[in-house]
């Protein structure tokens, strides 16, 4: 009978006594010439499962020497319990194949405790250490507990096209998507770019946000959600801002700025403590070696009420506090990360989701509230990020919208669609946007953005 290979997570809670087979990478390899010791990973747990190999009842073939840290094997033997190796049980070796060597002179992960920097280099191997291994491990989890959530509260997932036409999504920078020859372009008579020849007929750009099609899906579904990859062409060279990064939106017809916020904070909370209860390994290891502070920090969010006041009361917290910002404050200035990490870190000690911003530093789609300055944004603020999620009340009458972008002398010619959903059947809605790199940050305890995302897509590098 041919033995089914199992996962070493699956192994590490077997009760010991049968015939396994298991297949990995080789951690470590070491021991003398009575014994040697692998510690084999597979991907499926943080853990390694020791594997024995005794050579008084093993008897290694020539490939045995080649076996290093890096190359990839399938293992039968027993399953025998284990007293030194940290875990319950071992496999006792029986018969070890060798399907690929990674030289050890050249195999870049060869040794340990490299660091972050020089791991970016790397990045197409990084997710073999186990640092990467646990992070990658948690943002799956992370995706499946959000589309869960959503799922069981009657959400509908709603797919946004990623190239849009539209340029004034009022998000940051966008990418241009074209198939026209960059190097000679067909022009029209006054000299610009003729886009009418290129592959849809006009301008496209990738998008920076699904929301305005959100609201269309929201004004016929009721409750939808969008998860996605978004794109900004900003420049912002900053440990939390990435030039492709994943983003959730939720958009609910008939709710307000308060459910809004309610949501938005339940959201994140379930978030937090689905990771909690399924990823413990995982976070074991990184407040071990990454964050001192991560588990308890997880655990004092999913606890505790969220601060909610608004921007004016923030920056009347922030003058009176005397504290030296980079970017001085006084009503008005769009709240820098220094800011919004003093109100969350220093002031109160938790998560604050600050409401009705200046008008003139958010978006021309959020309601205007009576006072003609504010309108009904809402930002959630977390510890160590700053920003974490960004949402609003939406301004459902057309005419103040119109007010609004004619104010902004924008140009909506491509937008029509967008001011349908005010001119037909329009509601109260509104829908925030969740980073889900920065929340991977958050629940990770990792440092950089650029170490929460497989292949990290910044200023002057996109090269794996
Ligand atoms: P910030 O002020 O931090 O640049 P923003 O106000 O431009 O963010 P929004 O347009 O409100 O961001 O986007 C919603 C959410 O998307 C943000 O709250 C944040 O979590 C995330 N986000 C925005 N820009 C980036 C980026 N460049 N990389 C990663 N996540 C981002
Ligand atoms: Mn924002």
């Amino acid at each position: 009978m041919t033995l089914k290979r199992q996962r070493v997570s699956e192994l590490l809670k077997e009760t010991p006594g049968k015939e396994v087979l298991a297949k990995g990478w080789v951690r470590t390899k070491r021991g003398n010439k009575n014994i040697a010791f692998i510690a084999l990973n597979d991907g499926s747990t943080i853990n390694n499962i020791q594997i024995v190999c005794d050579f008084s009842n093993f008897t290694p073939d020539e490939t045995f020497k080649d076996i290093t840290t890096g190359s990839a094997i399938a293992v039968t033997g027993k399953l025998v319990e284990s007293v030194g190796s940290g875990q319950k049980v071992e496999i006792q070796a029986e018969k070890i194949e060798l399907y690929g060597t990674a030289d050890p002179e050249k195999y870049p992960l060869q040794k340990k405790g490299h660091s972050m920097e020089f791991l970016r280099e790397i990045a197409h191997l990084r997710p073999r250490t186990n640092t990467f291994g646990a992070v990658l491990r948690i943002r799956h989890a992370m995706a499946f507990a959000i589309h869960k959530y959503f799922n069981d509260r009657g959400f509908y997932y709603l797919h946004t096209p990623i190239i849009t036409a539209s340029d004034a999504e009022g998000a940051g920078a966008m990418f241009q998507v074209t198939t026209l020859n960059i190097d000679n372009p067909p022009r029209r008579e006054d000299g610009k770019v003729d886009f009418s020849q290129d592959f849809f007929g006009r301008h496209t750009n990738l998008t920076v946000s699904g929301q305005l099609e959100g609201e269309l899906g929201a004004m016929a579904l009721g409750n939808i959600y969008t998860f996605g990859p978004t794109f900004r062409a900003e420049n912002s060279n900053t440990p939390r801002h990435l030039a492709e990064f994943w983003m959730i939106e939720p958009e609910m017809a008939f709710v307000e700025i308060d459910e809004n916020m309610d949501v938005a904070e339940d959201f994140i909370k379930y978030l937090v403590r689905y990771a909690l209860d399924n990823c413990m390994d995982d976070l074991i290891f990184l407040n071990n070696m990454i964050d001192k502070g991560l588990i308890e920090r997880l655990k004092s969010v999913v606890s505790t009420d969220f601060v909610r006041m608004t921007y004016t009361e923030a920056i009347d917290i922030l003058v009176k506090s005397g504290a030296k910002f980079e970017y001085p404050v006084s009503w008005g200035v769009d709240l820098q990360s220094e800011h919004e990490r003093y109100l969350v870190e220093q002031h109160f000690g938790k998560p604050v989701i600050l409401t009705d911003y200046p008008k003139d530093i958010k978006a021309f789609y959020m309601k205007q509230n009576d006072d003609g300055k504010t309108v009904r944004g809402m930002d959630v603020l977390f510890p160590k990020i700053g920003e974490i999620i960004g949402g609003s009340q939406r301004e459902e009458s057309y005419d103040k919208l119109m007010a609004r972008i004619n104010e902004l002398h924008m140009d909506m010619t491509n937008l029509w669609w967008y001011l349908d959903t005010r001119r037909f059947g329009s509601a109260p809605h509104s829908g925030f946007g969740l980073g889900f790199e920065r929340l991977l940050l958050f629940v990770t305890g990792m440092s950089n953005i650029r170490d929460v995302i497989p292949f990290p897509r910044t200023p002057k590098s996109a090269e794996f």
